[in-house]
């Protein structure tokens, strides 16, 4: 069932190239009072993680690999909610409902952010990224899925070799970086697809995969009884995937209800924990 919601939220959702290459403009960096020695500093790690891992051929291909972390550790009733905004073309949108609700409702969600929708939405990002009731992480650059070696699903193509894939991860990195001066810990690649090279050099850059154990929305294409039938089903510890970036989808309608119940049933809701 995963896989063909994901193959509908990758066509819903677009991909586009991922050209920009890893410079770094020292004129642009003093600018934004970028430290050019601790620049220095990373992209000589870049090059390192680079030799490290190019002859590397990875063995496993998948949304559930080891190192993912699709549940959290708690003793207590607690979900944690994370929400995708995947960007590009059909993927900008903004679901302004389901977020009022989620702050008026006291709910915190961890939001994953896609490089192309801050591009696209900077003004709410920035409103976002300072509401205590979010934490803000790290939806990647291009939105594809994780590779060093082109592996695709879905007919999207990941990324294609290590510096792709330090790409993907460190060019919406250094964007959150620049506006919010937070640094993200947590990373959920475009199709949430992984090999196991691709989460090692994730793990190097200081990163923790985050999956998930229940999907919520199917991409924002499942009808408001879907919702709340697959958000309903969560338990201690579960972390649910659902998108704030589909307005006209049926998230909104069938999570604010799913989660109410939830609330009732005695669970809370946290952020990831770094
Ligand atoms: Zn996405």
């Amino acid at each position: 069932m995963k896989k063909i919601i994901f193959i509908i939220l990758c066509i819903v959702i677009g991909v586009t190239g991922c050209s920009k290459k890893l410079e770094i403009n020292e004129e642009s960096l003093e600018e934004n009072n970028v430290d050019i020695g601790t620049v220095q500093e990373e992209k000589e790690d870049e090059e390192i993680i680079i030799k490290k891992y190019e002859n590397i051929e990875p063995k496993e291909w998948g949304e559930d690999l080891k190192l993912v972390t699709n549940y959290i550790n708690t003793e207590n009733k607690e979900i944690a909610l994370t929400l995708d905004a995947c960007g590009g073309k059909n993927g900008s949108d903004y679901d302004k409902e389901l977020i009022d609700f989620l702050e008026e409702e006291k709910i915190p969600a961890t939001l994953f952010i896609n490089y192309r929708w801050i591009e696209a939405n900077k003004d709410i990002f920035m409103r976002l990224a300072g509401s205590d009731n979010f934490k803000i992480e790290n939806h990647g650059y291009g939105h594809k899925p994780l590779s060093v070696n082109k592996n695709s699903i879905y007919n999207i193509e990941g990324t294609s070799n290590v510096e792709e894939v330090i790409k993907e991860i460190k060019l919406n990195e250094e964007q959150i970086y620049k506006l919010t001066e937070g640094k993200t810990k947590y990373f959920r690649s475009g199709t949430a697809y992984y090999d196991d090279v691709a989460i090692q050099i994730a793990k190097e850059l200081g990163y923790k995969i985050a999956g998930f154990s229940i999907n919520g929305d199917g991409g924002a294409t499942y009808s408001k009884e879907e919702v709340i039938n697959e958000v309903s089903k969560a338990k201690a510890g579960d972390i649910i995937i659902c998108h704030f970036n589909q307005p006209n989808g049926y998230t909104f309608e069938g999570l604010s209800q799913a989660l109410i119940k939830l609330r009732e049933e005695g669970y809370t809701f946290v952020k990831l924990e770094d």
